[in-house]
């Protein structure tokens, strides 16, 4: 948490999402307060229907409230115009998605790049920050192959590559283990939890499972539109595993195969 007086660099005061108009109206959000300091590594869990996916698309800058305030580094998101609203989320935050999202015959090089492109970088510039990417998610050997001829841990691995290599501020995953199984969702994890421990990312994480919560330092549960509970989490698992001092991931012994 952040200290008495200290800007957070998240905070939602009151926040409300309406969908829809007058009978059909529907309110996702019903008066959402939620402070987030750098580094901090939140859990969002809840029952379906309960905001989750609302919450995050508001805090990554896809949508703005309806009512309420949500201030990024102290700035007035929910006054921002689109554009403005998309130039924060590139510069700013990496998303991570339950169905890794890939582009399916591009290679892990290629796919992790894409955000440098839009950013205009130049071709060295994105060749040498991809592999810095891939090999910070363990993935240094992997380049040219195509997600068809990856795992699907692998996978995820270029999309959260993909989503750091802008060296972004927040972390956003949207159910990240939800495709995978449970050894490969255990190794995802330890993966997130390294990139908030190690280099400081401020990770927000949706997720249904509790063992993956587990891994967060803090857990917010939404509820019917508002925060429910919000609580830190004593013990969290990429600490109790004793692996906090491990490298990042180890890199694979031979390419090919998976
Ligand atoms: P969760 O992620 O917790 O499952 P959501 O944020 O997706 O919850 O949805 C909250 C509520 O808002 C649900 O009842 C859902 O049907 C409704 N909702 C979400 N998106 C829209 C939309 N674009 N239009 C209308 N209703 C929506």
């Amino acid at each position: 948490m952040s200290a008495p007086g200290e800007v957070p660099l998240i905070r939602l005061r009151g926040v409300t999402k309406v969908y829809g108009e007058g009978a059909l109206a529907f309110q996702a959000l019903k008066g959402v307060n939620l402070d987030i300091a750098q580094g901090d590594f939140v859990a969002i869990m809840g029952p379906s229907g309960s905001g989750k996916s609302t919450a995050m698309n508001t805090l990554g800058c896809l949508d703005r409230p309806t009512t309420g305030e949500y201030l990024f580094k102290g700035v007035h998101v929910e006054s921002l115009s689109r554009d403005e609203r998309a130039r924060l989320r590139r510069r700013y935050f990496g998303f991570v998605f339950q169905g890794f999202n890939l582009l399916a015959r591009t290679s892990a090089q290629e796919n992790v790049e894409l955000p440098l492109l839009y950013r205009g970088e130049s071709a060295a510039v994105r060749h040498a920050a991809a592999a810095r990417a891939l090999a910070a998610v363990g993935l240094k050997g992997w380049e040219h192959h195509t997600p068809a001829e990856l795992s699907g841990g692998q996978q995820q691995r270029v999309a959260i590559a993909r989503a750091i290599v802008t060296e972004p501020d927040v972390l956003l995953a949207d159910e990240p283990t939800g495709n995978l199984d449970t050894q490969r969702s255990h190794e995802i994890m330890e993966l997130l939890w390294h990139l908030n421990a190690d280099q400081g990312i401020t990770v927000l994480m949706v997720t249904h499972e509790p063992d993956m919560a587990q891994y967060a330092r803090r857990i917010v549960r939404f509820v019917d539109g508002v925060v429910d509970s919000d609580a830190p989490n004593p013990s969290p698992a990429g600490l109790r595993s004793g692996t906090a001092d491990a490298p990042v991931a180890p890199a694979p012994a031979h390419a090919g195969g998976a």
